[in-house]
Order: C-alpha cells, then sequence, then structure tokens
C-alpha cells in the first residue's frame, strides 16, 4: 500500500489524527526534504522507520524502488514539505506507475494552500486550480490572456521574489478591475487575507514590501472583464434606454420593453442589469 499524505502548510497543528497514525505505522517515508520532515515527526513524537528523499529530481529512479519496496509488501507514505504531495509538489510520477503497475494507492487528505484560500474567498463562481504561472513575462502574459473572458475563478500560487512582477502582469492582461484574493502566509503568524480588485492590490504590495515575502496564493475572477466586454456589444442608445426605465420598471419589464424599442440580446441586456446592482 502507497498512503500519499497531507502534512501542514505552516501550522504545525494542521495534520489529521489518520496521517500521524498512518506515518507512524509506515516502513518508509518518501519526502522531498529530510530536514522539514524529520521537524515535522519530531513535533508530533512519531518515530519513523526510514525516511527517503523523493523530490522533483529523483522522482523517477525513486519510483522504480518504490515498485519493489511495494513487492514486497512494505507500507510507504509519501509527503511533501507542505501541503498535499502532487499539486505543484512531487507525486503525479510516482502515483501513475505505481497505478499502472496494479498497487494499492490511497489519500490521506488534508491542508492544502489553495483550498484553504478557497475555503474562504467567498468566490461564488467554480473555480479552476491553475498552479505557478511561468516565470518569465512573456509565458505569463500567453497564459493570462487565455483568462481574460472566463467566468470561473482561477488559483495560482506565486514565489514571493515574483509577486510584484506577477500582479503587474496580471493588471496588464486582466485589467485594473480583475477581482482579486491574496492569502499570505496562510495557517501562520503574518497571515494576510486581502480581497480587492487588481489595482488595489498592486498599490497594497507596492507600498508595503512585507506584502512580497512568505508564502502566497492568490485567485483571480476575471468576470469583470467579460461583464465590460458585455456591455461593450451595447449601444450608447440602448444602454440610456434601459437605464430610463429602470428608474420606472423592474429589470425584467425594462429588458423586456428595451429590446422591443431599440433592440439589442436580452440576456446581454439583463447582465447589464445584475452587473449595476
Ligand atoms: N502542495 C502544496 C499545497 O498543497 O498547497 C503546494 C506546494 S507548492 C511547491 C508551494 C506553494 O504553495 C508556495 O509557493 C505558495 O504559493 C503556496 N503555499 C504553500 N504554503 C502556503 C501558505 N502557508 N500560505 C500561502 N501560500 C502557501
Amino acid at each position: 500500500m502507497l498512503y500519499i499524505c497531507a502534512t501542514p502548510i505552516g501550522n504545525l497543528k494542521d495534520i489529521t489524527l489518520r496521517a500521524l497514525e498512518v506515518l507512524a505505522l509506515s516502513d518508509i517515508i518518501l519526502c522531498e526534504d529530510t530536514r522539514v520532515s524529520k521537524n515535522l515527526l519530531t513535533h508530533h513524537h512519531i518515530k519513523y522507520k526510514r525516511l527517503v528523499a523523493l523530490h522533483e529530481h529523483n522522482e523517477n529512479e525513486i519510483t522504480e524502488k518504490v515498485l519493489n519496496w511495494l513487492g514486497e509488501g512494505l507500507i510507504l507514505t509519501q509527503i511533501s514539505d507542505a501541503g498535499t504531495p502532487g499539486i505543484s509538489d512531487p507525486g503525479a510520477r510516482l502515483c501513475s506507475k505505481v497505478l499502472a503497475h496494479g498497487f494499492k494507492i490511497s489519500p490521506i487528505p488534508g491542508a492544502c494552500a489553495y483550498l484553504s484560500l478557497l475555503s474562504v474567498a467567498g468566490v461564488h463562481t467554480q473555480s479552476l486550480f491553475y498552479g505557478f504561472l511561468p516565470s518569465n513575462r512573456s509565458g505569463r502574459h500567453k497564459i493570462l490572456n487565455t483568462w481574460r473572458s472566463v467566468d470561473y475563478a482561477v488559483c495560482i500560487y506565486e514565489a514571493p521574489h515574483r509577486i510584484l512582477a506577477c500582479v503587474r502582469d496580471i493588471f496588464e492582461c486582466l485589467g485594473p478591475k480583475c477581482e482579486i484574493i491574496m492569502g499570505r502566509e496562510l495557517t501562520k503568524q503574518f497571515e494576510t487575507i486581502k480581497k480587492c480588485n487588481i489595482e488595489e492590490l498592486l498599490e497594497f504590495i507596492e507600498k508595503d514590501p512585507n506584502q512580497q515575502r512568505g508564502e502566497l496564493v492568490l485567485i483571480l475572477y476575471p468576470t469583470s472583464k467579460k461583464a465590460d466586454a458585455l456591455m461593450d456589444s451595447l449601444s450608447a442608445t440602448q444602454i440610456n434606454t434601459l437605464n430610463l426605465l429602470l428608474q420606472e420598471l423592474p429589470p425584467k419589464k425594462a429588458v423586456t420593453l428595451t429590446h422591443k424599442i431599440v433592440g439589442g440580446n436580452k440576456d446581454i441586456l439583463y447582465n447589464y442589469v445584475i452587473n449595476l446592482k
């Protein structure tokens, strides 16, 4: 059996009872940085049997060994430095090989940085997890431009030394009104959660260098761009008529009448009204 086990993203208490049990009974714990994992195991008084480093540079090589160990009937657990393995962390190649060889694999769920932020984000739309954007500007722009008219939120991870450049690129590609929530140092002493538009976030982190430190997750919801694009497709006459009728009539009637008098797609007219609210 191979367990894929989540560990804390900052606060060492954020670990499940099941994770502690599984770590204690494992014959081998596969971890990214043995120093980081030793710290966690020692903190929880776990007398582990054996730690083996598995990181992005040796994942293929260690996976071959894992297949042999599983064949011998050993219990293995993979952890990463923080959060859930396989989420912008090593583990995908290991899991696909282990599954392909027919061994049992089981998740021990727990902390994950983007899910933690999403849980407090108050985002009503569906969301997608992207992970790290490319480290160069043109690569970031290429990806960000594909999100110009999406109507779902996107979760991204970013390194502290790139956060300013990344937020500037979001500003350039998705516009100042793109809404965003930043989670910094979640579950740690200097936890910061900031929900605003991209223009305000840029000002916030430019003014305070502390906001460019630590671990960061961002959730963007570029819906305003979409609403702007929709509104752009309405003529001034349609907007003026609708605004006028809205002063006297409920939204549905105002939309129907505007459509009858000066035309315009009813859905877009209705979206305009929702956006006004
Ligand atoms: N596997 C991890 C998870 O489940 O979230 C993510 C690992 S990825 C290599 C590390 C990135 O996750 C960081 O650069 C940061 O973007 C995000 N992250 C990790 N811990 C965080 C925290 N406490 N607060 C905010 N973001 C965090």
